[in-house]
């Protein structure tokens, strides 16, 4: 342990569930619901399967090490060069590439205290300090992040909307963020969730580059493009930041089939349309159910929405014996909230009749 570097010891490891068929075989459970990790619920554009099956042929070969291709459709699609993109193994790499190229021992990182967990891993396994500003009504306090910000500040993460409480930031308020941060402040605006936010309310992050050179904007195909076993994500920046990253990327970091998936994916439009009208209606139902049932929950302008439900712990367990699984998100600094990715309406359904069980066992 004393080996280890000096953030990596304090880490706590990525918790993962068992597989649900291994859960299924255990709990003697059949038809598992999984709501548990944010995937889309429709699965992928069928198209993405028969690009990787023709893409397969190929296996022998080492992927495209600068994925052009999908460089070139997404630069086509956001009005970027293709030098402003780095691709990576899901936006958790392209967020693991960005630390490692800028962030180290003496610097600051700030984040919201309920933020995605990998800022606070990633800050500490590079052995700079978190700085964890306490939230407001569960979402990022912007003025109090710009008070925090001190010289030996290097980057802020904000995600937008916030996994795991679902929080949107409007577009005045971070471009009145935007304008205050002091250039030498690196800021990444995380939006792996920005495909389910209505096209009317989306900020031009992706615009905001050319202003200010201190940007990063992140995205992946884990979600509304379903890819989440893919892994394929993207971070675009200033060119000159962009060169940074892809020294240090590793050159084969997207497989072939990732990028052929991706590629296909991203042609598919109609198909995320499709799902982002799915998490639209079910999302409004299952608001109905909360406030049909007293339940606070955080409104939410992704494809999960977080219910205050206590004692949480023993809730999580009483629906994974219902063969419900949802996400405890105690690790969050949340003990009371349990996060319920959006699923299909029949799986909603069975979530929706477990905690009715639940709460009418309780009364
Ligand atoms: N950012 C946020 C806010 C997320 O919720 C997630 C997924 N949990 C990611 C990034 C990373 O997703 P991926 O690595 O699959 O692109």
């Amino acid at each position: 342990l004393a080996l280890a570097q000096p953030g990596v010891s304090g880490l706590h490891p990525y918790q993962p569930g068992k597989p649900v068929e291994e859960l299924e075989r255990e709990m003697g459970i059949r038809e598992i619901v999984k709501l548990a990790s944010n995937e889309n619920p429709l699965g992928a554009s069928p198209k993405v399967a028969a690009a990787i099956a023709e893409q397969s042929e190929q296996i022998c070969r080492y992927p495209d090490a600068n994925g052009f291709y999908l460089k070139q459709a997404l630069s086509a699609i956001l009005g970027v060069g293709g030098d402003q993109i780095t691709l990576g193994n899901g936006s958790n790499e392209v967020l693991e590439i960005l630390f490692r190229t800028f962030v180290g021992a003496g610097d600051e990182v700030i984040f919201d205290a309920h933020a995605f967990i990998v800022y606070r891993l990633l800050t500490q396994a590079s052995g700079a300090t978190a700085v964890a500003i306490p939230s407001q009504d569960w979402g990022h306090d912007l003025d109090a992040m710009l008070l925090a910000i001190t010289e030996q500040t290097k980057l802020i993460c904000i995600a937008n909307p916030n996994n795991p409480t679902g929080t949107f930031l409007s577009k005045e308020a971070l471009a009145s963020f935007m304008s205050q941060v002091p250039k030498q402040v690196l800021v990444v605006l995380d939006e792996a969730y920005f495909e389910y936010v209505p096209v009317e309310e989306r900020a031009p992050t992706v615009e905001w580059l050319a202003q200010y050179p201190n940007l990063c904007v992140s995205r992946t195909f884990s979600k509304a493009y379903g890819l989440a076993g893919l892994r394929v994500g993207y971070l675009v920046s200033s060119a000159e930041i962009a060169d940074l990253l892809n020294r240090v990327r590793e050159p084969f970091n997207c497989n072939s089939l990732a990028l052929a998936g991706a590629q296909a994916a991203l042609a598919d439009q109609e198909f995320v349309t499709r799902s982002v009208e799915l998490n639209r209606t079910e999302m409004a139902r299952l608001e109905s159910y909360c406030q049909e049932r007293g339940i606070d929950y955080i409104l939410s302008y992704a494809n999960f929405i977080t219910m205050k439900l206590t004692p949480a712990d023993e809730i999580y367990q009483a629906l994974l014996t219902r063969g419900v699984i949802v996400r405890p998100i105690a690790g969050y600094g949340m003990p009371d909230h349990l996060r319920v990715s959006i699923g299909l309406p029949q799986e909603n359904d069975r979530f929706m009749a477990a905690l009715d069980e639940l709460l009418v066992e309780a009364r």
